[in-house]
């Protein structure tokens, strides 16, 4: 075929095809227009998850009369006029792409008025051509009615998910949009069906109790705005970066990432960098393949981010992006430690009162709403809050890798390596805190080879954890003493394992945390180690007097509890 210039039907439905992918892009554009035009109430509506119909009603600034067809021209915004305004963008839209996107592909009608007018204008498009004009009287602000989505571009119409599919991204789209507004009052219909409604009361928590209900909410921690720390003599306005939001405690988790929900000055983002971060808060909280639910606001000066990534304006990057990644794990990481000093006693399982078991079996109820509406259901009864143990009496050992005790509420099952990688780890942590860590000097130096890539920050750091390194030419190192625990392991598999995890992590930080796991996980007993009844003693009395108990530092559990009530039952005596 000889190159020609495509026509402009078929060129602006391919450039419609990336701004508008699906319902719920629909969706998501105009409501961040009717964001722009500063509503203080944003009404969606959507029939047949959005494909028969989304509506979206305003009570914004409205569109004037003589602008309404310019505001379906290709690159037609009211909100950038120079290039240089990208570096300082306010405003959630900036292309002037939605509106011509989303009427080249649909059937779309406008009623818009501003408050210097006294009547509106009604304008219909079909597949973007103006199919009729008229005056119309209406209220202040906008409504926009998109109707048979696709029905001009039957490949998308195909590759559409099912309705359910599209109707929960609609849902989850305007939660985010909720809980990043609080200010504003959203709400949702799902085939005439009320399916949402914020206050806009100004209080993420109030938006909070909507979308995960009430038991959720009140379990969740603030995470309060850090903007004072970030102020280090010589920090510019410019670099600040403020962190705010809630999050969710150790105990409750996910099986994915849809729950942690990030805001960037006002704006939903999909962003790695910034789910690490928090990840990375969490490390040894939650067991592995689990993520907290977390909501966090970012605010940063405009100028230090770049969202003109993409058309959809989900990605983002930032100048600074090490910045940005510190604040936020650094504003988790302290809201997790000061609320984890707070004992909650909770109980086990089987010590749960009758008002306990009906508050969890409520929050099972409350989670199992939620899945109904996308979200999933806390397993609570699996993962009980982090407790103190009851006092334990050992009882013996068996396949010389468990613990077995007795407490006052049934059979615990211990396994002795987790269980002594959790008493070390919070060991170590705390010394580090002291700056106290204890070393033991070794009757005869021993020799290693490091590989050249370790470094003298590697050296540096394990010194800090307590060994004694220094080089001897080449690849050789010496080592004088190591962390008192670890004087009976493997000193030599240890070291390198610790230097292996410092570098291959992403950051310093999390570097240093998995190599203290690694230093700990040598250090403890191992399963094959037989125990006198002594040393499990010490290990429980030990294991009793952390805060977390219940798990590893990688996340696994450290016992099982068979409670007597559930010994009566297998037995049928119950
Ligand atoms: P952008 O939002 O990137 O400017 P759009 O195509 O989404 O591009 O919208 C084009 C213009 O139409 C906007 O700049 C704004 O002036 C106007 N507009 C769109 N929706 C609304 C609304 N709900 N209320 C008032 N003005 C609107
Ligand atoms: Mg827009």
């Amino acid at each position: 075929m000889p190159i020609r210039v495509l026509s402009e039907e078929v060129a602006s439905k391919i450039a419609a095809g990336e701004v508008v992918e699906r319902p719920v892009s629909v969706v998501k554009e105009l409501v961040e227009n009717s964001i722009d035009a500063e509503a203080r109430e944003i009404k969606v509506e959507v029939r047949q998850g959005g494909r028969r119909l989304v509506r979206v009603i305003d009570n914004g600034m409205g569109i004037p009369a003589d602008e309404v067809e310019l505001a379906f021209a290709r690159h037609a915004t009211s909100k950038i006029a120079s290039l240089d305004d990208l570096s300082s963008i306010a405003t959630l839209g900036f292309r002037g792409e939605a509106l011509a996107s989303i009427a080249a592909v649909s059937q779309l009608t406008i009623v818009t008025r501003t408050a210097e007018e006294n009547v509106g204008t009604q304008l219909r498009l079909e597949g973007g051509r103006v199919a009729q004009r008229q005056k119309k009287g209406c209220p202040q602000g906008t409504v926009v009615t998109v109707e048979n989505l696709f029905y001009n571009v039957p490949a998308r119409l195909k590759f559409l998910r099912s309705e359910a599919t599209e109707r929960k991204h609609i849902d989850g789209l305007i939660y985010r949009y909720g809980m990043a507004y609080p200010h504003l009052r959203f709400s949702l219909l799902n085939d005439g069906r009320p399916t949402f409604q914020s206050l806009g009361s100004g209080e993420l928590y109030d938006v909070l109790i909507k979308v995960y209900g009430l038991e959720l909410a009140q379990q969740m921690h603030e995470v309060g705005s850090i903007e004072a720390d970030n102020l280090k003599p010589g920090t510019s306005n410019r670099e600040l970066v403020d962190v705010y939001g809630y999050i969710s405690p150790p105990s409750l988790h996910r099986a994915n990432r849809d729950y942690l929900t990030f805001f960037v000055n006002g704006r939903w983002v999909q962003d790695r960098m910034l789910s690490y971060a928090v990840s990375e808060a969490y490390h040894t909280l939650l067991p592995t393949g689990r993520y907290p639910i977390v909501v966090l606001c970012l605010e940063l000066d405009p100028s230090q981010i770049d969202i003109n990534v993409h058309p959809t304006k989900s990605e983002i990057r930032f100048l600074d992006s090490n910045a940005v990644f510190a604040a936020v794990q650094k504003a988790v990481r302290r809201t997790l430690v000061d609320r984890a000093a707070i004992p909650r006693m909770t109980g086990l399982p089987s010590q749960w009162s009758a008002q306990e078991m009906e508050r969890r079996r409520r929050l099972v109820e409350v989670g199992t709403q939620a899945k109904a509406v996308g979200i999933e259901t806390p397993s609570v009864f699996e993962f009980p809050e982090p407790v103190k143990l009851p006092p334990l009496r050992v009882l013996g050992q068996v396949a010389q890798t468990y613990i077995i005790a007795e407490g006052p509420e049934g059979l615990y099952l211990i396994d002795q390596h987790a269980a002594h990688e959790r008493v070390l780890y919070e060991r170590v942590m705390a010394e580090r805190a002291k700056m106290a860590v204890t070393s033991q000097t070794l009757l005869e130096p021993l020799t290693i080879e490091l590989p050249r890539v370790a470094g003298e920050e590697s050296v540096g750091f394990l010194n800090q954890l307590g060994f004694d390194v220094e080089p001897f030419g080449g690849e050789t190192y010496l080592v004088r003493a190591v962390p008192a625990m670890l004087a009976k392991g493997d000193i030599g598999q240890a070291i390198v394992e610790i230097v292996d995890e410092l570098s291959e992590a992403g950051t310093a930080g999390a570097g240093e945390e998995r190599a203290l796991i690694s230093l700990v996980c040598h250090s403890a007993v191992r399963a094959g180690q037989t125990l006198s009844v002594e040393e499990m003693r010490d290990l429980i009395r030990q294991l009793e007097g952390t805060t977390m108990p219940r798990t590893c530092p990688h996340g696994r559990p450290t016992m099982i509890h068979l409670s007597a009530a559930q010994l009566a039952r297998e037995f049928g005596r119950g």
